[in-house]
């Protein structure tokens, strides 16, 4: 008979005897009473006759007497069951039951740590049957944890913001989603067009909530806040598939996420739209159809780099050739035929390996997401010497500089010159809001500044500040939502790699040199790209000068 069994019958003979008390008062000891009152000669008959009954009721106040009336938790389960089925009382006793028997089972797991311990001296079996249970225990401990979002009130509500956050993101055309703990409350922050803007603030238990929600969404270890964490969020929303790349980090005051909307091949722009130049958008299209060499797009993070390569290989995506692509991370869903692959550095497919490793599946294009290192870029080279055409990026400033950053990296200028064929430096501007903007003269100033005529008629945002955005009732335009500027353009600067250069790059010149005779050449640089942006009325002055630093 183990615990609990003995624990159910001593139960059930204290419930037995409790009824047989309960049967003496009412039976005997009242009648007995009333007998005394009314006949006190014959009371001792009556006291003797009923002995045998009145044995339980002395026993309860003996014993009632010995613990001093003092009932601890062990005896309550005594008088409850007196009482147990006249009163609701009885679902506490179950409850108290179950609780007693999780207990044991814990107290029995440890007893089978120790069997299988001593079973197997290595601890092998043992430690994986521990491990399973302690996962079983963990697994409960963390519904405990977030009883709140079990409660199915709370957890539909938090479900209905995460699902609103996210569709957000996606009607708003929201980039990234911020999720920022402070002392007192959550901060929301999102990112449009490429600039970060605050949402909303919510309570730090609310964000607790939703940070629980969203990781759990992720497929993260909700219970984990020390430890950053990745993951993804499948989502779908107006017949889209959303996919969401979700990312934490313990911050000083609990756990900052950002979530960053992956864009699928609806989402992408195509050269037409990026590149509003003919001129430059017309040369590009020359490189990206040649047959082998390296074009690189450079430009510093969030200058939309991908967002070009992603419109080229779609435009040369025609079926009949194969374009295999290693990135770190996805940034694009390009669909076609285009074969994708992760850069993962835990199973070492770094970018030269994949590099290799494409060699053997006979491809025609070939994109490196990033040439950061001396052995990718040599095997970039290696790779457009063979007979393919390979696109990569590279975090430089300038075109020409992008050349001086290869060399940095000990790659021999014959090499250089034997394969990059052209590079493309690249910013985003946010195109000016049309129904909102004032159109005039240029201000005499920014005339001064960009060598733009006086006479000339410009673009310039209205702005509402963001603290007045936030205020209801304010009146604000609604196709930029006041922040004066609606989706994003490319600045570019291609530079053909033609016999000056090559000459220019075997001779050692300076990037400003090769930067000098490639405008010679006729090469707009970035800053003569943006004035013809601004000529165009497609953007501004001061958002030329905040990308471009004009
Ligand atoms: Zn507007």
């Amino acid at each position: 008979m183990n615990d609990s069994e003995k624990k159910k019958s001593s139960y059930y003979r204290r419930r037995a005897f409790a009824y047989s008390a309960l049967l003496f008062i009412i039976t005997d000891f009242i009648p007995l009473i009333f007998d005394s009152i009314n006949n006190i000669s014959n009371a001792p008959f009556l006291a003797r006759e009923n002995a045998i009954g009145a044995l339980p009721w002395l026993i309860l106040i003996i014993k009632g007497l010995e613990k001093g009336f003092e009932i601890d938790k062990s005896d309550r389960g005594f008088f409850y069951s007196i009482w147990e089925p006249f009163s609701d009382k009885s679902e506490k006793m179950n409850n108290r039951e179950s609780k007693t028997n999780i207990k044991y089972k814990d107290i029995n797991i440890q007893n089978e740590k120790k069997v299988y311990d001593s079973q197997s001296p290595l601890g092998l079996f043992s430690n994986k049957k521990i491990n399973s249970f302690e996962k079983e225990r963990t697994s409960k401990k963390d519904r405990k944890d977030n009883s709140d979002l079990l409660n199915i009130d709370m957890g539909s509500q938090v479900l209905e913001r995460v699902d609103f956050i996210l569709s957000e993101s996606y009607d708003k055309d929201y980039s990234d989603i911020h999720i920022e703990p402070n002392e007192n409350n959550y901060k929301i922050r999102v990112r449009k067009d490429g600039i970060l803007q605050s949402l909303i603030y919510i309570k730090s238990l609310e964000g607790v909530q939703l940070m629980a929600c969203l990781k759990n969404l992720a497929d993260m270890d909700v219970s984990e806040k020390r430890a950053s964490q990745d993951g993804k969020i499948y989502k779908k929303y107006k017949g889209k598939k959303l996919e969401f790349r979700c990312s934490t980090v313990p911050v000083r005051n609990g756990e900052s996420m950002v979530l960053r909307l992956l864009k699928s091949d609806s989402f992408l722009l195509d050269l037409d739209t990026l590149i509003n130049l003919s001129y430059v958008r017309n040369s590009f299209r020359d490189l990206i159809s040649l047959q082998n060499g390296i074009i690189i797009v450079c430009g510093p993070t969030g200058s939309g780099k991908s967002t070009t390569l992603a419109a080229a290989l779609r435009e040369i995506d025609n079926g009949e050739i194969k374009i295999v692509t290693a990135e770190d991370p996805i940034e694009y869903a390009l669909g076609g035929d285009i074969v994708q692959t992760q850069v993962n550095k835990a199973k070492n497919q770094t970018f030269p390996y994949l590099l290799r490793t494409f060699m053997r599946h006979d491809p025609d294009v070939i994109l490196i997401g990033e040439t950061r290192d001396p052995e990718t870029a040599n095997a970039s080279m290696d790779a457009s010497e063979t007979g393919h055409l390979v696109f990569t990026t590279l975090h430089a400033n300038s075109a020409a500089s992008s050349l001086t950053r290869l060399l940095d990296m000990e790659i021999p200028k014959y090499k250089l010159n034997a394969s990059v064929r052209g590079v493309l430096a690249q910013r985003l501007v946010r195109c000016v809001c049309k129904s909102c903007s004032e159109l005039r003269e240029i201000k005499e100033e920014d005339s001064n500044k960009t060598g733009i005529k006086c006479n000339t008629l410009v673009r310039y945002a209205s702005v509402l500040p963001e603290e007045k955005r936030n205020i209801n009732n304010t009146m604000y335009c609604e196709e930029c939502m006041g922040t004066g500027y609606k989706g994003r353009i490319g600045v570019y600067e291609l530079l053909i790699i033609d016999r000056k250069i090559k000459n220019a790059i075997l001779k050692g010149m300076t990037d400003l040199e090769i930067e000098d005779i490639a405008i010679e050449d006729g090469m707009i640089t970035l800053r003569e790209y943006g004035k013809q942006l601004i000529y165009n009325q497609l953007t501004t002055v001061s958002e030329l000068e905040r990308v471009c630093k004009i």
